[in-house]
């Protein structure tokens, strides 16, 4: 049997096909809006490597070369981004081919792809529902069957949670392993690029071939950690009734059912800083967002109103006409909490916050392999009026946001359906423990196998 990428760049080498298959992915995305911005070359890369010909779908807040980089945002809506990230020249010099960007919540800010300024995207399981967020665009974009691989980016559960919501595969590396350069910078010490797909081997080849350090990102790290602890304990964290909505309480007991029937011993575990995740997370994310985004002033590139009387006032009016409401009450915050005489108070003690969960896992790890957690406490929630408060998205962010604070690697793994929209579960492993994570994937696969959506782009179809 072939393989997702040998079908995938069958197709793409043959013009005919291709240009069916780019029909057909304007079609299905006229409903779901995965993306913000598509350019299909049909001449398939002169590069040949281990991704030859994949079509990949970009979230539209890391840097491809003469494509847009808008971040989801009114203040960068025209901008075409001069270079690219490192880790797309590092995909493309395998083959891979950069298709297009996809719709995200602007600047990386959400859990649903709404707070995007430019683009609406729906799940593609049920058209009512959000894709999640941020990287929304790109896991549907995979669900609906447009790409085999797509990259998101995870600061706070970015990669994670829509990945779930679409019942796809999402990973978020460990903290430093693939080059920040050319991800516009959100949360800078929590965030890291990271893949989707459908095919776990697919997966595992976009994270090797983007990994490793990189002399344009300082904050680059390298390491190691055994990948032969497939038969280990598992680590459980343990839940207080009613923390998770019922299908995903039950898909979580099922998941633990499963790891254990493949005789992985489970070992049941709490976390006293569970109930600081949030908070510190808020903390440092938005102080960190109101360093970052000061850079977009409407001076040098972006947004700029046609008349201001003086630069103060030009910079007032791009950033006033150019942000998005979340994007200001994040900068707000932000400053509050970075104010004169008062960094201690939050910011230091978020780090300190921080501190404690890395020593928590820690001891965890000591007699466990992995840990298996729900990604959000509830399946992905309908688009407008009917959905999710946006308080009440962001202490939903618990469990993803754990693996931000401590730099881990965590992988969405999808677990099924329930009422038709996709459940999905999450495993976290030591530092550089992304062969383990994959490994104990590969075992959950026969339990969960993938299930696609109807209407999904299927390539075999294509004549
Ligand atoms: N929901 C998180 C937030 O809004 C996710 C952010 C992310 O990972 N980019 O901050």
């Amino acid at each position: 049997m072939q393989s997702t990428a040998e079908l995938w760049s069958a197709l793409t080498a043959d013009s005919e096909k291709f240009a069916q298959y780019v029909q057909a992915l304007r079609d299905i995305d006229g409903r779901v809006g995965s993306f913000l911005s598509f350019s299909p070359q049909v001449v398939s890369s002169q590069k040949t490597g281990s991704l030859s010909g994949i079509p990949v779908g970009v979230k539209d807040n890391i840097a491809v070369e003469g494509q847009p980089l808008t971040c989801g945002s009114r203040i960068l809506e025209n901008l075409i981004s001069p270079y690219s990230a490192t880790a797309i020249q590092r995909l493309v010099a395998e083959g891979a081919l950069m298709v297009g960007k996809t719709n995200l919540d602007e600047f990386g800010m959400g859990s649903s792809c709404e707070n995007s300024a430019l683009g609406n995207t729906s799940n593609p399981w049920n058209l009512d529902y959000v894709a999640g967020g941020s990287s929304g665009g790109s896991a549907a974009a995979v669900a609906a069957g447009l790409v085999p691989l797509a990259l998101g980016s995870d600061t706070g559960g970015s990669v994670r949670q829509p990945a779930s919501f679409c019942g796809v595969y999402g990973l978020k590396p460990t903290y430093g392993s693939i080059s920040r350069s050319g991800l516009t910078a959100y949360a800078s010490s929590l965030e890291v690029i990271g893949p989707m797909a459908r095919d776990l081997q697919l997966l595992k080849e976009s994270f090797r071939v983007m990994a490793g350090l990189d002399s344009m990102d300082q904050s680059g790290t390298a390491g190691s950690c055994s990948s032969d602890q497939t038969n280990g304990t598992i680590a459980v964290l343990e839940l207080d009734e009613g923390v998770l909505d019922a299908p995903v309480a039950e898909a979580y007991r099922q998941a633990i059912d499963a790891l254990e029937a493949l005789g992985h011993p489970i070992k049941r575990v709490s976390l006293q800083s569970l109930n600081l995740i949030v908070p510190a997370y808020y903390t440092i994310a938005t102080a960190e967002a109101s360093a970052n985004l000061a850079r977009f002033n409407g001076i040098r590139y972006g947004m700029a109103p046609t008349f201001a009387e003086n630069p103060a006032e030009l910079m007032r009016k791009a950033r006033h006409e150019g942000f998005g409401d979340e994007v200001k009450l994040r900068i707000l915050l932000g400053t509050y909490v970075l104010r004169s005489g008062f960094q201690d108070q939050y910011y230091g003690q978020a780090q300190k916050v921080r501190t404690l969960i890395r020593q928590e896992l820690a001891a965890i790890y000591q007699d466990a392999s992995a840990i298996l957690m729900p990604v959000f406490p509830t399946q992905a929630f309908k688009k407008g009026e009917g959905g999710m408060d946006e308080y009440r998205q962001k202490t939903a962010d618990v469990f993803t946001c754990l693996a931000n604070l401590a730099g881990l690697p965590a992988l969405a793994i999808p677990t099924g359906l329930s009422g038709g929209l996709p459940l999905g579960m999450q495993l976290m492993a030591p530092a550089f423990g992304e062969e383990r994570l994959f490994a104990l994937a590969k075992e959950l696969e026969k339990t969960f196998p993938l299930e696609t959506p109807e209407g999904a782009l299927d390539i075999g179809s294509l004549q």
